[in-house]
């Protein structure tokens, strides 16, 4: 059995939220409002098809012919981040899908938390920047944040075989991305398409890049913290090439419990949906008998930089995880157009963190400012 909920879903053209409304649809759920950042057209189409009440583009032009598009429908049209507040926020829905990539989906999710409702978090920013500021809130007003990442929607499963005292360690698995067992030099002559073929997972492009610097593991690690309130020395991260351990949870007394599956994220973002429930789904299956050997090998935080400079912005607190945020979303986006190489992004994360302002104990305007801070501070060294 399993409650029939009404979602919104933040962040609907994008790899996340494409595959949310896939199982929204095999699950004959309701979606009562949509947002995208870009893709005109298909927001239209999932409009058309799904019948919100609320459709949101962020950019206010597109928004507008959005609403010429759509005055045959009731679907009300909204732009910007008023339009996403809205939307994350709105009295219809039970259920907040956050799959918008980046820092933009931070005040959503706080509206969202402001609401009450379970929060199927997809969105790593919000967590990793403001994550004590987030999960406090949540705790305050009765908000369920349900992890759609697939290795902590994994930790999250396995957490159910314990109690939380009896947890000795979070073990995330990586896939290591395209470029595992590379050295520091040979990471510099690596180019844009080759950073973008990701080996396991399809994903958009910002977490594709993030994965082949594994930015987006150390990115996991503060999330896992933060999420399951563990200090950094009871997470490790274990590259497991295959993907299909997505992480395991060691207990006091040597247990381990893992999940496993395909690399389909339709089943966490399920899981976040229908929990504490289990029902069939579109997900793939997974054959144990020709998924092959799997295998377990230690990170190399001194080739991948980023990794090492998430562990860092981790282990210093405050603003420093908004900081390195900041600057890999900057200077990511600068691989992406050509203008710095692979291993510029592990140097400006780096040197972001060196010299952007810290604040020890921030508040949420103080998270703002390093993440405006250390985009401009990246931004500038790029020139
Ligand atoms: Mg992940």
């Amino acid at each position: 059995m399993s409650i029939k909920r009404r979602i919104s879903l933040l962040g609907s053209t994008g790899s996340i939220g494409r595959q949310s409304l896939e199982v929204i649809d095999s699950l004959g759920y309701e979606c009562v409002a949509l947002t995208a950042n870009t893709g005109a057209a298909l927001i239209e189409a999932q409009a058309r098809k799904f019948k919100p009440k609320l459709a949101v583009l962020f950019d206010e032009q597109a928004a507008y012919d959005l609403k010429v598009k759509l005055a045959d429908t009731s679907v009300k049209v909204l732009s910007g981040m008023d339009g996403l507040i809205e939307a994350a926020s709105i009295e219809e829905a039970d259920t907040v899908i956050t799959a918008v990539s980046g820092m933009i989906g931070l005040k959503p999710t706080l509206a969202a938390i402001d609401t009450g409702k379970r929060i199927a978090l997809a969105n790593k920013e919000t967590l990793v920047c403001a994550g004590e500021l987030v999960m406090d809130r949540a705790e305050q007003m009765g908000a369920e944040i349900i992890p759609v990442d697939s290795e902590h929607s994994a930790l999250f499963q396995s957490l159910h075989s314990g109690k939380r005292t009896e947890v000795e360690k979070l073990i995330i698995t990586a896939s290591g991305g395209p470029f595992f067992g590379w050295s520091y030099d040979e990471l510099e002559n690596v180019t844009v398409d080759m950073a973008l073929k990701h080996p396991n997972w399809s994903m958009g492009q910002k977490i594709t890049i993030d994965s082949a610097t594994m930015m987006n593991k150390g990115l996991e690690v503060i999330e896992a913290m933060r999420l399951y309130r563990m200090p950094l020395e009871k997470i490790e991260v274990a590259v497991h090439r295959q993907s299909i351990v997505h992480s395991l949870v060691e207990f006091v007394d040597g247990s381990l419990i893992a999940q496993l599956g395909t690399a389909d994220m339709r089943l966490p973002i399920q899981y976040a949906l229908t929990f504490p429930y289990r029902t069939a789904g579109p997900a793939s299956k997974l054959d144990l008998f020709s998924c092959g050997d799997l295998t377990f090998q230690r990170p190399d935080p001194d080739t991948f930089t980023c990794l090492s400079a998430a562990f860092e912005a981790a282990s210093r607190g405050g603003t420093a995880c908004a900081v390195m945020n900041g600057a890999d979303e900057v200077a990511v986006a600068a691989f992406l157009g050509g203008k710095i190489g692979f291993n510029d992004i592990g140097r400006l994360v780096w040197k972001a963190m060196e010299h952007v302002t810290f604040v020890a104990d921030p508040g949420l305007e103080d998270i703002l400012e390093a993440d405006r801070e250390a985009r401009s501070f990246v931004a500038d060294n790029i020139n």
